[in-house]
């Protein structure tokens, strides 16, 4: 018998599983399944890449028969989240009939309120799925099972009021199921307000720690780019994402990597829905590229065989550095997440290791080549440079010959610290960073963000 018929999922869901090659329910899909299907309210909290989207549909939907009524209600915090569950629920649902819907923002609102009228399944992200609440076109009062996969960062992005606004409008009875790797202190209050007699699910540690490696290089913030050539260029043949707060940087990161004929793409809030749409589609089918991306891509997205992650700063939450770097290392894969910080942020790279039991090895810097680093050009759509990676030989301006704007051949002089003061990062321990280099960075003010300034992150990345 297949461990999954073992979990009484319906057999035209466990078709959709086999079909998918998968024998073995992970740990989260066994503990989890049962309990959806046995009625309970619950918060599940398991690590990046364990499985939980299977979890919850293969939950939820053996339980419904199609209606044309939306009865489970996927919420997530982006339109690219919302949009790979779409994917994986259209395969899951092949055949037992389910319609589902994708609602969010940046594509034809016409178009969603046509497939809502046949729906049994939506997945959105609350600021579309309100919207299309409001025109009529998307009514609450048929849901049995309402699904909110990663929370906590829709509270981070100020989300809760619309999640309210949401819960609100469904009926009294029906099933709430909350998951994510990291469950926050908004999350309680959703949990108390909302989640009553919640079951809670907490299988393991935030990332799978004997798959993911961490690393780390301190290097002054000038000399970042350089840097982060310089260790791509030692895996070009493999699929890296470089993740970095703002959309301007992503661009600056984009176009000098392009300017070193390295093949990348990016992906922030502020290139239009289509772009964003299609970087990811292509960047799934690439066998190779680098992805530049703002934490818009950090949660939930699943990339097959995406084996580095580079941390071009630190996230401005704590809790996103273990969606950033579980974007690798998942479903039992090998990966490397590479953080690159100055000496001022050391300290708060090793809160964060400190506050999730995480270690990371300290890296000597290489003998790397400094850059002279460009602004992009600003096109019509404002963002740089075009969206497309270049065929050119990747290899050709990085390996034995020198990139076209190098300044300096061979030293640098950043690696002047990085034997002595700093060392291995480990939880529990604090490391001291000589007082001339601690000043208040501009890092740690921008962590202190009001409520206000974080109702506004939506719109930022
Ligand atoms: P999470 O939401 O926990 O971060 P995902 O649901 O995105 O993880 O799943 C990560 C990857 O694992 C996906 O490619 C998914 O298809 C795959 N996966 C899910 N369930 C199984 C399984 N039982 N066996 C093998 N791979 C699985
Ligand atoms: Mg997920």
């Amino acid at each position: 018998m297949n461990e999954f018929e073992k979990l009484k999922i319906n057999k035209d869901i466990l078709k959709s599983i086999e079909h998918h090659g998968f024998t073995e329910p992970t740990e989260v899909q066994k503990e989890s399944i049962p309990e959806i299907l046995s009625g309970h309210n619950l918060i599940v909290q398991s690590s990046t890449g364990s499985g939980k989207t299977l979890a919850f549909l293969a939950g939820v939907g053996s339980q419904i028969k199609q209606e044309k009524k939306v009865q489970i209600l996927i919420v997530t915090p982006t339109r690219e989240l919302a949009n790979q569950i779409l994917d994986e629920a259209i395969k899951l649902f092949k055949h037992n009939g389910l319609f589902t819907c994708a609602v969010f923002g940046g594509t034809s609102i016409f178009k969603q309120a046509n497939d809502l009228k046949k729906a049994d399944v939506v997945v959105g992200t609350p600021g579309r799925l309100l919207d299309q609440m409001k025109r009529g076109n998307l009514r609450l009062e048929n849901i049995k099972y309402l699904v909110l996969d990663e929370a906590d960062r829709m509270c981070d992005m100020g989300f809760y009021n619309d999640i309210t606004k949401i819960f609100n409008q469904t009926p009294k009875e029906k099933q709430i199921l909350l998951f994510s790797a990291t469950i926050t202190r908004d999350v309680s209050k959703i949990e108390k307000e909302y989640i009553k007699n919640a079951k809670k699910i907490v299988i393991d540690s935030y990332v799978d720690p004997s798959n993911l490696l961490q690393e780390y290089y301190v290097v002054k913030q000038h000399n970042k780019i350089s840097l982060l050539v310089n260790l791509l260029s030692n895996h070009l043949d493999k699929k890296s994402i470089v993740f970095s707060n703002t959309r301007q940087e992503v661009d600056l990161i984009y176009h000098n990597l392009k300017e070193n004929n390295i093949e990348a793409f990016r992906l922030h809030g502020g290139l239009e829905q289509n772009k964003r749409t299609n970087t990811l589609a292509e960047y799934h089918k690439h066998g190779t590229a680098v992805l530049i991306s703002t934490d818009v891509s950090a949660r939930g997205i699943h990339i097959d065989d995406l084996e580095y992650i580079y941390n071009f700063d630190l996230p401005r939450d704590d809790n996103q550095y273990i969606h950033r770097i579980g974007r690798t290392a998942r479903a039992g894969k090998k990966g490397l997440a590479i953080t690159i910080i100055t000496s001022s942020e050391v300290n708060s790279f090793a809160r964060i290791l400190r506050e999730y039991n995480f270690k990371a090895k300290l890296k000597p810097l290489p003998n790397f080549k400094l850059l002279v680093i460009t602004k992009p050009i600003k096109g019509p759509s404002g963002n740089g440079s075009g969206n497309r990676p270049q065929n050119r030989d990747r290899r050709s301006s990085l390996g034995s010959g020198s990139p076209r704007r190098d300044r300096s051949s061979s030293h640098n002089r950043d690696r002047d610290h990085s034997s002595t003061r700093f060392r291995d990062l480990d939880y529990g321990e604090r490391i001291s960073v000589s007082p001339r280099r601690e000043r208040t960075s501009s890092h740690n003010r921008d962590r202190d963000h009001t409520n206000k300034e974080k109702s506004s992150f939506r719109n930022k990345f």
